[in-house]
């Protein structure tokens, strides 16, 4: 890579941000792609993201992705913001215009991306979401504007689940999406879902956890994706697939919201083999063995 006086720059905003697989994925497409640009990782201290998104725009820094604890307070810094972005109440990717940044919901997006080149639909579908956290938030909001027919909205704390599916709801005005306590699951129709796993539940390092232990609850999901990739096949997954199902992990949703918002920023199309390299990179990244 070579950095001189015309190279583009772009970064992550966040706290923490050391562990961040972001700088592989962008400054990779770079490389792939012929650009002249770098994507750098920048801590941002509690109460200083104001202050970090002027100084971004004042450096003429191309764009930013924004991360946790960030995403919804960024909004106040910003110039516009992408309709559904704004619904969701979260940005992850600022966009630089003429005016100040743009903020935009790429992990939104990216797990569509994600969820079709897996050969997932959600149109016409019953689902089950498991967590009502910031990710849940954010599959929400994508399942009910692709046309999900039901959304079974589980959540240990219940009432953060209802908060959810009234807002969801609200703005889609139906009731697409149907609050519901974790420990309340065998009262689910009988029928198979899409399920899709937006817990913290089995993160690395605690491996052997899982967010339903009962084996029976797996006959249920037809296909099971989980929101975590590391570790590259969590406990949920092998449960999902024990039972008979499909399942994936959620390498290729932070693959897609990166590419989306590499493409945002650069005003290119990503090509699906280019794609196919950076995930390759991320998979080795990850799962090293
Ligand atoms: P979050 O806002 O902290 O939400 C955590 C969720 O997990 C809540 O629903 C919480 O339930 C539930 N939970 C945590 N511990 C639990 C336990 N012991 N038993 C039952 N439920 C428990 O986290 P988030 O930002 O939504 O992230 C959720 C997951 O998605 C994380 O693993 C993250 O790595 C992953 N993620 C992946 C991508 C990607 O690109 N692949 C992007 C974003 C997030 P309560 O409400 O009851 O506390």
């Amino acid at each position: 890579m070579v950095i001189d006086g015309k190279t583009k720059t772009c970064g992550l905003i966040g706290n923490p941000v050391e562990h961040t697989l972001s700088p592989l994925i962008h400054n990779t497409l770079a490389g792939l792609m012929g650009h002249n640009f770098v994507y750098v990782p920048f801590p941002v201290a509690e109460g200083r993201v104001d202050e970090a998104v002027r100084g971004a725009y004042a450096l003429d820094i191309l764009g930013m992705n924004v991360t946790v604890p960030y995403k919804s307070e960024v909004i106040g810094s910003l110039t516009a913001v992408d309709e559904l972005a704004a619904q969701i109440g979260a940005v992850n990717t600022l966009v630089r215009t003429d005016t100040g940044f743009k903020g935009y919901n790429t992990d939104m997006s990216g797990l569509f991306r994600a969820m079709t080149a897996e050969g997932i639909r959600i149109e016409g579908e019953e689902i089950l979401l498991l967590g009502a956290g910031g990710a849940a938030r954010a599959v929400a909001y994508l399942c009910a504007s692709q046309k999900a027919k039901k959304v079974y909205l589980l959540n240990r704390t219940l009432d953060k689940a209802q908060k959810i599916a009234e807002e969801v709801n609200r703005v889609f005005a139906g009731e697409v999406i149907i609050p519901m306590r974790l420990s309340d699951y065998s009262n689910l129709p009988e029928r198979r879902f899409l399920a899709v796993q937006a817990t913290s539940v089995g993160l690395a390092p605690h491996d052997d956890e899982v967010i339903i232990e009962d084996a029976a609850f797996y006959q249920k999901i037809h296909t099971g994706f989980d929101l975590i990739y590391k570790p590259f096949t969590t406990r949920f997954m092998r449960l999902v697939k024990d039972a008979g199902g499909e399942a994936c992990n959620g390498l290729k949703m932070l693959l897609y919201q990166g590419i989306d918002a590499y493409e945002l920023w650069n005003r290119t199309t990503v090509t699906q083999k280019d794609a196919d390299a950076v995930y390759e990179k991320l998979r080795s990244a990850t799962n090293p063995c």
